[in-house]
């Protein structure tokens, strides 16, 4: 098996948590490097910028970018540019349109551009959508509820224009709602609550419609101590199925598909589809996450409330 030489660009709380043990762990991926403004890593080579990097390690084959999204475009550019594959952390970019411009790049290169949603691979992700896949859905309520001063502790990019707010952890209920449900759905309202002192919301309620008006909401908030909620029921003809913590658990019509940890294998699983899309030399860029967080800040009814210090 050809092993795969990757970098990780920028070293926060997603790289240490989950990218570093998941590469580690794998077979078809060694990590090779850092690049990092500040960090280094133990045992391995570590570089400031991403140019310095190709400077010394030419060989490289890969980047794993997990840089907030508003830095993200220059140096997926960068690295395609380069020759590198590029695995993007959600979300994709700041915008649709650098998505899209990635996605030409990478695609007249010939290189393997995939921009991941890790909820996605979920334990109960796969099983839910196959249990859907031939129900008749009547309505989806979908609950993210957390703790912003417990997850996001310090993160100021996060507030600021790009960051996307409490849509950071949302956006990861929309990859699921688009991957589970089997008909694609739209945006057709949104509030919008903002603190005084910042640039992205700190609530937001999404109405959604599907085919012949199925009805679908979302409550997100980052306000809720105690218990942390990651719920998505779907209503169908036969029953309701419950995925739970972030889409780990997952019952339907009383019976259980899936009893996985909340993030439990999640990136495994995501870097076994990096490692199968570099074997096919095949990209994969789904930006439907992405289009509803944009339609909301569209559309969405804006109000403004108390200010949030950490
Ligand atoms: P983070 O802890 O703030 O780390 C981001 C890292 O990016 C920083 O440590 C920094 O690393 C680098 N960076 C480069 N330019 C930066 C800039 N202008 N401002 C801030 N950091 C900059 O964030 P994170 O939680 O790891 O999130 C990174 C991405 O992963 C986000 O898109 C997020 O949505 C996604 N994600 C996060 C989680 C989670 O649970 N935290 C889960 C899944 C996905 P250096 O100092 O090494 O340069």
């Amino acid at each position: 098996m050809t092993v795969t030489k990757v970098a990780i660009v920028g070293l926060g709380k997603i790289a240490r948590d989950e990218h570093v043990p998941a590469i580690t762990a794998s077979d078809a991926f060694s990590l090779s490097a850092i690049v990092s403004r500040n960090a280094t890593f133990d045992g391995v080579p570590s570089f400031h910028t991403l140019e310095e990097m190709l400077t010394e390690h030419p060989d490289m084959n890969a980047v794993a970018l997990c840089v907030p999204p508003q830095v993200r475009f220059d140096t997926a550019r960068e690295a395609l540019d380069a020759g590198l594959d590029v695995l993007l952390e959600k979300p994709p970019g700041a915008t649709l349109a650098e998505v899209e411009i990635l996605m030409d790049l990478a695609r007249a290169r010939g290189q393997v551009l995939f921009a991941t949603w890790h909820s996605r691979f979920a334990a109960g992700v796969a099983p839910a959508k196959a249990w859907l896949a031939d129900r008749s859905i009547k309505g989806v309520r979908i609950t993210w509820h957390e703790d912003v001063r417990h997850w996001h502790p310090g993160q100021q990019w996060i507030w600021e224009a790009g960051g996307l707010g409490v849509f950071d952890p949302g956006i990861n209920a929309l990859s699921i709602l688009t991957e589970i449900l089997p008909f694609p759905v739209r945006l057709v309202s949104a509030d919008l609550e903002f603190p005084s002192n910042r640039q992205t919301p700190i609530a937001a309620d999404l109405g959604l419609s599907g085919p012949g008006g199925v009805g679908i909401t979302a409550s997100f908030d980052w306000c809720t101590t105690g218990p942390q909620i990651w719920r998505i029921e779907v209503e169908t003809d036969l029953g309701t199925l419950v995925l739970n913590d972030g889409g780990a658990r997952v019952s339907a019509a009383g019976e259980t598909l899936s009893t996985a940890e909340a993030l439990q294998s999640e990136y495994a699983g995501l870097y076994r589809r990096f490692a199968e899309l570099i074997d096919r030399r095949a990209s994969d860029v789904d930006v439907a996450p992405l289009r509803l967080v944009a339609d909301a800040f569209l559309m969405g009814k804006r109000s403004i409330t108390n200010p949030f210090d950490d």
